[in-house]
């Protein structure tokens, strides 16, 4: 189990004496991506288009060769169209904002319950705006589906359905080919979230059933402030703008204006230059360990579900198995408070996280205040499973001291 893992990430190096387990929240970089960063920086900095001299116009064509190769990356068909922003958050209020108008009362829109507020709010806004029907498809505690609700809701024939690839809270990864077709011939715009998914899974857009795939950089060894937006033509030939401004104009006059094509119309006011730099490098990393990324989440999940397993009173939300699940674990123990789960847990140099992970409805329909999550990457070895089993009893043995 590749300790040598570490000596790619610095962040964990330099830390050696925490053992992180927080990568659903964010992912250390590796080497080269903080390289080409520096890089950036250092040499080719200046403001993309309508530059005249050499350096702006090399700008230029650096971050159009990321948008390419990101392109190249998600396999995506050669109509779609890649747009650059500040993360998943920015992508789906994009989305949910530029179709306002295709909106109207009475349609419907639909969420699975385990969708990030960031996606559930501003389609749970568009809706209010339009007095469009909200719908909210359960998901019981193995993080899977009500497929009786999702039918009723798919016979409707909503006009968006917003799903999550992999859920940031139980783990699983739901079956977008299937869901997604589906939506998609009941006539929906399908809007996935792949905020989760694009760590830890083989990305084609090739045959997606899918309108819309969005992500953020920091959560795949990437740079913070970086996020893609991938449209379909079907999309993209009725998204509105949402932001104004620089660079995404045609034509602007004092009685009105005029937008841009893609990918600038969706695209107002300067990029995160330096992060496109920087994520650009975390494409060719991925794509280099892709394999073996994969593999080292079966072996986790494996080791930490059997780790998990043998702690008495705990109880695993998502996928019991390793089948259709990333190395992401959220449990409660019986009798405890998830808030003090995790101090504990922290105070023995073992980071995880604990609330709702900005999945209220989630929550409250299973009648759960919180859970603890313990989520891994390329870097987490076996023995930090083990350090994760050790801290989690080391919790139950303080907080149910003297009961
Ligand atoms: N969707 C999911 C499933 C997430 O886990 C997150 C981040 N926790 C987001 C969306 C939002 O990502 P960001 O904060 O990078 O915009």
């Amino acid at each position: 189990m590749a300790p040598e893992n570490h000596a790619h990430y610095p962040l964990i190096t330099n830390h050696s004496e925490l053992v992180y387990w927080d990568s659903a929240a964010t992912t250390p970089a590796p080497r080269p991506v903080i390289e080409a960063q520096r890089v950036w920086i250092e040499r080719q900095h200046a403001n993309v288009h309508r530059g005249q001299y050499e350096l702006a116009v090399k700008s230029t064509a650096a971050i159009e060769k990321i948008r390419t190769q990101t392109q190249r990356w998600l396999k995506a068909p050669a109509d779609w169209t890649v747009i650059f922003n500040s993360g998943a958050t920015a992508g789906l209020n994009t989305v949910a904002s530029g179709l306002d108008e295709q909106i109207v009362d009475n349609d419907s829109i639909v969420v699975t319950a385990d969708a990030h507020h960031s996606l559930f709010v501003p389609l749970q806004q568009l809706a209010r705006r339009r007095k469009a029907r909200f719908v909210v498809i359960g998901i019981d505690e193995q993080g899977q589906l009500d497929d009786e609700a999702w039918g009723e809701a798919i016979a409707r024939r909503p006009k968006i359905v917003g799903l999550p690839q992999v859920s940031n809270v139980t783990g699983r990864i739901h079956n977008i080919d299937l869901l997604g077709a589906q939506a998609q011939a009941a006539g929906a715009f399908v809007i996935t979230d792949a905020a989760q998914a694009v760590a830890h899974l083989d990305i084609s857009l090739q045959d997606l059933p899918t309108d819309a795939y969005i992500f953020s950089a920091h959560k795949m060894y990437g740079p913070t402030g970086v996020g893609v937006l991938a449209i379909s033509p079907r999309l993209a030939s009725v998204l509105t703008p949402y932001t104004f401004g620089g660079g995404m104009i045609d034509r602007v006059d004092a009685d009105g204006s005029t937008w841009a094509n893609l990918p600038d119309k969706l695209e107002a006011g300067t990029p995160n230059l330096w992060g496109i730099a920087a994520f650009g490098a975390t494409l060719t990393w991925l794509e280099h360990q892709r394999p073996e990324i994969i593999e080292h989440d079966q072996t986790i999940m494996q080791a930490a579900l059997d780790q998990l397993g043998r702690v008495p009173g705990l109880k695993l939300y998502g996928p019991s198995t390793t089948v259709d699940r990333i190395p992401l674990f959220s449990f409660n123990i019986a009798g405890l408070h998830a808030h003090d789960v995790a101090e504990v847990i922290g105070q023995n140099g073992v980071a995880v996280r604990a609330g709702h992970h900005c999945a209220q409805p989630l929550h409250r329909a299973w009648d759960v205040p919180a859970t603890v999550r313990a989520s891994a990457g390329h870097y987490t070895t076996l023995q930090d499973v083990e350090r994760l089993r050790q801290a989690i009893n080391e919790a139950i043995k303080t907080l149910s001291h003297g009961r």
